[in-house]
């Protein structure tokens, strides 16, 4: 080390680099025979610290059971399954500015780690993959942590101070499917301790059984709020709602770990809680869970049950879904033509859309319906601040605004007209209850006489007007149905 270091904390809180250092310093990563990632993998990969490493002996690479306590150099990979961060020093480490608890999990085992950080902490969350390289590991049993379940070792690492230590996190979408598998699946069997939420919640199944497992899908995640605590300080929480076919319940996330919701996606993305904290609430029945020392969270977990759930998810989103974006890609412009002006135009009565709906969802089509609105929502919901609509972070989210940033996730977000302006509809044989249609721009602004923009400029007085001229109007509108849409879609609207 030069000079130009005066100390290795200086050296090492250079936190960010620019893209030619990276580069520079990727390239130069070393790769261990045999760790199982290409040299492109590892290039990928994160290192925190952002620091040369070329370590002279050899690190031998490991499966977590196989970890075996006691003095040597091993390198193993494992996926973050619980985390949190203390900040201050420790008798042990006094020159860290604090350590990050983890639990790492593989295909085979578990492993705890303090992973201490001198200057700023790492930016880990939970379902990251890591790297890791130390010359110690320690029997969990003998250390003084409560045992759990699963973690039959634990390693300390200082990466910032101790040389033989090194962490990479991997950022790569080619290692996405490295240790997926939850801990004790076996193939062909159910999961041991796996129970609905249902039963979780109802039957007392969260009270006190050790290794039991609830398999969920976000529903949605909630923004960050600041709250001060009862000890003096303040804390950051956010909450993000869970879901399987049977409930769902609340999770409560604190500090460092909102930062892992950000990249769930709800509806989509699966999480298997092993052992979660649960929480009686004053102001609810269900009571909520949390992260506790014992806790493991798989995200995006590997096996049927999840498959299983991942395909209900998408059932089920859809059907509660606002829908309210227009899927132009499936009904294009082509598609749009051949209903308005092909030689297939077909008239139907919205009995008869029901019936092809149910009995041949698959078959897609369109046709022409003549309908008579028989209520109106235009100035009630534009009063609520309701006429336009979308969805983010699973959250619906309503304005008079064509544009608003989500609260949740700060993104821009370009917003729909709430399609419950139009009340409901009737011909002789049936009805649409409201919200239940998907207009395309194209149909709104020839319903309305004028674009979406212009009706977030109307006054109250125009809105009210708009609104008496329109009810009880008999319109013939332009319909197309696609199964993967699962909503009539209209197309257009004919005088
Ligand atoms: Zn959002």
């Amino acid at each position: 080390m030069g000079p130009s270091f005066p100390s290795v904390q200086s050296f090492y809180s250079r936190e960010i680099s620019t893209a030619a250092e990276k580069d520079e310093e990727s390239q130069s990563t070393p790769r261990k025979p045999g760790d199982g990632f290409t040299e492109e993998e590892l290039a990928d990969a994160v290192d925190p610290l952002r620091r040369k490493w070329d370590p002279e002996r050899e690190y031998d690479e490991c499966s977590i059971d196989n970890l075996i306590p006691g003095p040597k150099a091993v390198t193993f990979v494992g996926r973050i399954a619980n985390l949190s961060t203390i900040h201050g020093s420790t008798q042990k480490q006094p020159k860290a500015a604090g350590w990050h608890y983890l639990i790492l999990k593989d295909d085979t085992a578990a492993i705890s780690i303090k992973l201490y950080f001198s200057s700023g902490q790492y930016p880990l969350k939970l379902g990251q993959l890591l790297s890791i390289w130390t010359i110690f590991i320690s029997d969990a049993a003998k250390a003084n942590t409560t045992a759990i379940q699963g973690v039959l070792a634990c390693a300390n690492l200082f990466p910032g101070r101790v040389t033989s230590d090194h962490v990479m996190i991997h950022t790569n979408s080619a290692t996405d499917s490295i240790c997926r598998t939850p801990l004790t699946y076996q193939r062909g069997r159910p999961l041991q301790g796996l129970i609905t939420l249902d039963s979780y919640l109802g039957s007392g199944g969260h009270d006190g059984v050790v290794g039991v497992k609830i398999l969920v899908c976000v529903k949605s995640i909630g923004p960050k709020k600041r709250i001060s605590k009862k000890t003096g300080g303040e804390c950051d929480l956010a909450e993000v709602m869970l879901f399987d076919n049977t409930g769902d319940i609340r999770w409560t996330l604190w500090g460092e770990t909102i930062e892992s919701a950000k990249d769930w996606q709800p509806g989509k993305t699966i999480l298997l809680i092993s052992n979660p904290g649960y929480r009686v609430e004053a102001h609810s029945q269900k009571g909520s869970i949390g992260v506790q020392q014992a806790t493991m969270v798989d995200v995006d977990p590997e096996f049927p049950d999840a498959e299983w759930l991942r395909k209900f998810a998408v059932g089920v989103t859809k059907k509660e879904s606002l829908c309210v974006e227009f899927p132009g890609d499936v009904f294009n412009e082509d598609v749009i033509d051949g209903a308005e002006y092909g030689v297939n135009r077909i008239m139907f009565r919205l009995a008869e859309i029901d019936d092809w709906v149910r009995n041949n969802p698959s078959h897609s089509f369109t046709g022409h319906v003549n309908i008579t609105i028989m209520e109106m929502s235009l100035v009630k919901l534009r009063t609520r601040g309701m006429l336009l609509c979308n969805e983010c972070c699973g959250v619906p989210i309503y304005a008079n605004e064509l544009e608003i940033p989500c609260k949740n996730c700060s993104k821009s977000l370009k917003l729909y007209l709430n399609p419950k302006i139009i009340g409901m509809l009737i011909d002789e044989t049936g009805c649409i209850t409201p919200g239940k249609l998907l207009w395309s721009e194209r149909a709104w602004e020839q319903l309305l006489g004028r674009t979406v923009k212009e009706v977030t400029e109307m006054t109250n007085e125009e809105i009210r007007w708009l609104e008496q001229r329109m009810m009880f109007m008999r319109m013939h509108l332009v319909f197309g149905w696609e199964e993967s849409v699962g909503r009539l879609a209209i197309l257009g609207m004919r005088a």
